[in-house]
């Protein structure tokens, strides 16, 4: 059974002294933690990669006066669940309910509380902004947790949403591989399946370790992917899970070996109540120039950050290019030295 208490969480587990002191207080987020992450958490062991990231503790609730919108989404939000910040795509909101609750969430200002799931009428509006925004390509169908939907609310979902524009490509956006795995039955895969017409989906993760491509979870990505949906994946930057070039490595394979595409290496988001789990930028841009040298293109996500006051996402890297100096661009080897390279002149 997922567990949702610190005192059903004690039972099975021992807990350390920052764990016990967490409090839901101020703009903390509930806690849930579900049988699959239950499993392959190390009990024993405090320092846990998994368990940091779902295991509340004191340090939430350490006051750090950052936002708790500092995407400012709730400003870009064009129908209650609609967030349109870059003009050709979109984030629609489905639902603030996840299997489990990550501690490093971004979008707790909404996920976790009572908006709960998207309505008939909600679907609807949406519908309608995307029929009249012909500019919108693609479309994130996040929240929350979009799996959390029911059968036929996911059916009632996408057949309404390819009904307006079929021309979409339409994100599925998901941690239930590693939260809930069981939750891809044949049922909901069927379904899935039958609105593949139009535009294709795209799938897209959040693994943030390498231990959590468990069996269980890579089989459930693989269904996807063999009935025709390329996959992805976002993760996030996180003190003590994942601030290593050798894991970071390590996961990159696990990734491509089970035909996910590395994308993206969040940054951490200035949001209230999770600096203790941020990396710091500095060490980040470390790994991700160590990281470059050790795994090949396709292995490589980009490291990129969510500026804030909704100044949108840029990649970060290593700075490689030096300036233009007498019509030769100077271009630093991620070797040794740097090179030349001529600036075309356009009177030849
Ligand atoms: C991140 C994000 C997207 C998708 O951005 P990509 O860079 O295309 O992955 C779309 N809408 C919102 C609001 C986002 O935050
Ligand atoms: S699954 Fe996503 S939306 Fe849900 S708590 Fe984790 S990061 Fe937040």
């Amino acid at each position: 059974m997922a567990v949702s208490n610190l005192e059903e969480l004690e039972k099975i587990m021992p807990l350390s002294e920052d764990e016990k002191k967490w409090r839901e207080i101020g703009p903390s987020l509930s806690m849930l933690i579900s049988d699959h992450i239950l499993s392959i958490i190390d009990k024993n062991d405090p320092a846990d990669p998994i368990r940091r990231e779902f295991v509340p503790t004191r340090f939430e609730n350490i006051g750090s006066g950052e936002s708790i919108d500092p995407l400012m989404e709730v400003e870009h939000s064009r129908t209650e669940r609609l967030i349109h910040r870059y003009s050709n795509r979109a984030a629609l909101l489905v639902t603030s309910r996840c299997f489990a609750y990550c501690r490093h969430c971004f979008r707790r200002r909404f996920t976790s509380n009572d908006d709960g799931k998207i309505s008939k009428e909600e679907i609807r509006e949406a519908s309608n902004y995307l029929k009249e925004h012909r500019e919108i390509r693609e479309v994130l169908l996040t929240g929350g947790d979009m799996f959390t939907l029911s059968d036929d609310e996911i059916d009632y979902l996408l057949r309404e949403l390819k009904s307006a524009r079929e021309d979409i490509i339409y994100r599925l956006c998901t941690r239930a591989f590693l939260s809930a795995p069981e939750r891809f039955t044949p049922s909901l895969l069927a379904i899935i399946k039958r609105h593949m017409h139009g535009a294709p989906f795209l799938l897209m993760c959040q693994f943030n370790h390498p231990r959590e491509l468990t069996e269980k979870a890579v089989k459930a990505v693989s269904s996807f992917i063999d009935m025709g949906i390329p996959a992805f994946n976002q993760a996030v930057l996180l003190e003590g899970v994942n601030d290593s070039v050798d894991v970071q490595e390590e996961l990159s394979y696990a990734l491509l070996y089970n035909r996910i595409k590395p994308y993206y290496l969040f940054q951490g988001d200035l949001v209230d109540g999770t600096a203790h789990l941020r990396c710091s930028l500095r060490k980040g841009l470390e790994i991700e120039k160590d990281l470059r040298k050790r795994v090949s293109g396709v292995a490589m996500p980009q490291y990129t950050i969510d500026l804030p006051e909704g100044g949108g996402k840029v990649v970060l890297t290593e700075n490689y290019v030096l300036g233009l100096k007498d019509g030769m661009w100077q271009i630093k080897s991620p070797f040794q030295g740097k090179r030349d390279y001529p600036e075309k002149d356009e009177s030849v």
